[in-house]
C-alpha cells in the first residue's frame, strides 16, 4: 500500500548523513549513491534531496517536471562518470506491482552487463 506522502523514509535520513551512502554525485537538488543490494555490476539510486509529495512517479504533477527531468539527466550524467558506454538501463518502481519497496521517488541506473528484456 502506498504511504503518506510526508512519511518519512529510509533515504531522508541518507540525505540527512544519519546513515551512510556511497555517493557517486550530488547537487543542490538531486544525490547519487550505490544501491545496498545491487542487481548489476553498477546499480545506483537516484533522488530529489526535496521528495516534495513524490512518493513515487504515479504521485506526479506539473509542479515536478523539472526535479522529474533533472533526475533523469542525472541518470545520463553518472551512466557516463561509470563508464557505461556500452549501454545501461533505467528503471522506476512505482506501488505494489512495480516492486517499489521505498516510497521516496528514484530512478535505478543499472548497468555494466547484459539487460534482459521483458524484465521479469
Ligand atoms: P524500489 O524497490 O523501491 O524500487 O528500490 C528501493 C531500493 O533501495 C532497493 O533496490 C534497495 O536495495 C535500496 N535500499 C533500501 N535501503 C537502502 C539503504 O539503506 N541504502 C542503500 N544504499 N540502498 C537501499
Amino acid at each position: 500500500a502506498a504511504a503518506p506522502a510526508d512519511a518519512p523514509t529510509i533515504f531522508d535520513k541518507i540525505i540527512k548523513k544519519e546513515i551512510p551512502a556511497n555517493v557517486v554525485y550530488e547537487d543542490d537538488k538531486v544525490l547519487a549513491f550505490r544501491d545496498i543490494a545491487p542487481q548489476a555490476p553498477t546499480h545506483i539510486l537516484i533522488i530529489p534531496k526535496v521528495k516534495d509529495g513524490l512518493t513515487g512517479l504515479s504521485k506526479a504533477e506539473e509542479r515536478h517536471f523539472e526535479i522529474l527531468g533533472h533526475l533523469l539527466y542525472t541518470a545520463k550524467l553518472v551512466a557516463k562518470q561509470e563508464g557505461l558506454e556500452d549501454g545501461f538501463r533505467v528503471v522506476i518502481n512505482d506501488g505494489p506491482q512495480g516492486c517499489q519497496s521505498v516510497y521516496h521517488i528514484h530512478v535505478h541506473l543499472l548497468g555494466g552487463r547484459q539487460m534482459n528484456w521483458p524484465p521479469g
